[in-house]
């Protein structure tokens, strides 16, 4: 049987792909598109943002593994074979390093960095209270993979932390909330929010007006998610209004962000090329090596995407 590695990712991207997973199974025939000799024989498919409608023509496709943690693109794909199980990447590695970048953001604006930056640039010395990370609240909306290692960190650096899910969790030191009906109760008086969910149709365009106004004047906002969660206007007029004081965003509806984005240009944003949690070629080979190796001896498939609830 032969595993396909199909991507739309550069050519030396793709180059450095092929050998790191060919050096990590040798056992296996790892073949990129052009190289297919039978598509009978390709029963594994390793992606990272596939072409459309190459994975619908191989007929014995058992499951597919994504090089991505975020599977909105590939669900929105209509070609994507129903019966083909997908499974997406699980990565504590990719945890921590989204975990260092919530906590250096949230400790960004708990310090006021963005209003010292401002500051200099007019020659101005102004002290400005201080408070303490225990007189912090930060929120985390989405307590997976990433959401659960931010919070921790984030506790761990003695903030207040509450987490938000589908369905309720039990974090230690993080106070979890649940559902429509918790979410009202877990923004009330965040400082801080961060948008840690997967992108689906219940979870699009979260961060708008509706949500920035249950927050406390001057929250923060941190969008790690997905570019689809934020509604631009909305959250440029929140800045404008002061309901939110400054905005870090990594993700954008549309990538890589058009230059006469408006938001580029605006003084309360912190801007990110979508470098929260790059996905780390070394462990997520060692992953998807194991996942491999564990169905070849097993027949027993990595945990899959619930692909009617989108994640
Ligand atoms: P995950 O393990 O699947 O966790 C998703 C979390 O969101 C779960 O806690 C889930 O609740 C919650 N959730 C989903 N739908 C919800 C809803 N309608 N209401 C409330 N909570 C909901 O995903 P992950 O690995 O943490 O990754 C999350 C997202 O981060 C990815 O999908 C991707 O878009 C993004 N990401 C971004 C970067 C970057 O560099 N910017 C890097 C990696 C990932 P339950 O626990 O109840 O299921």
């Amino acid at each position: 049987m032969s595993i396909l590695l199909l991507t739309s990712v550069p050519s030396e991207e793709e180059t450095m792909w092929l050998n790191s997973l060919r050096a990590s199974l040798p056992e296996e025939d790892i073949v990129l598109q052009d190289q297919v000799r039978d598509k009978e024989a390709v029963d594994l498919a390793i992606v990272a943002n596939p072409p459309q409608g190459v994975l619908s023509t191989l007929p014995n496709l058992k499951w597919i593994q994504s090089l991505w943690a975020g599977v909105d693109a590939l669900l929105d794909d209509p070609t994507l074979p129903e019966n083909s199980p997908l499974v997406r990447l699980i990565d504590p590695t990719l945890a921590r390093s989204m975990a260092e970048s919530v906590a250096t953001y949230t400790l960004m604006l708990h310090r006021k960095f963005p209003l010292y930056v401002s500051q200099q640039s007019e020659t101005n010395w102004k002290q400005h209270d201080m408070p303490l990370a225990v007189d912090r609240q930060v929120g985390i909306l989405g307590l997976g993979e990433m959401g659960r290692a931010s919070a921790q960190l984030l506790s761990q650096l003695g903030f207040n932390v509450r987490g938000w899910s589908r369905s309720l969790k039990n974090v230690e030191g993080v106070e979890c909330f649940s559902g429509q009906q918790g979410l009202s109760d877990f923004l009330k008086g965040l400082d801080v929010v961060v948008n840690l969910l997967p992108l689906t149709s219940e979870t699009r365009g979260i961060l708008s007006r509706s949500l920035f106004e249950q927050l406390p004047k001057g929250a923060g906002l941190l969008n790690f998610g997905r570019g689809g969660h934020q509604v631009e206007g909305d959250v440029i007029n929140a800045l404008d209004s002061g309901q939110l004081s400054h905005a870090v965003l990594d993700v954008f509806s549309q990538e890589p962000l058009p230059k006469d984005n408006p938001l580029w240009q605006h003084p309360n944003i912190t801007l990110l090329p979508h470098v929260a949690a790059p996905t780390n070629p070394g462990t997520a080979v060692q992953i998807v090596t194991e996942n491999v190796r564990s169905f070849r001896a097993t027949e027993v498939m990595p945990k899959t995407v619930e692909r009617t609830a989108g994640y």
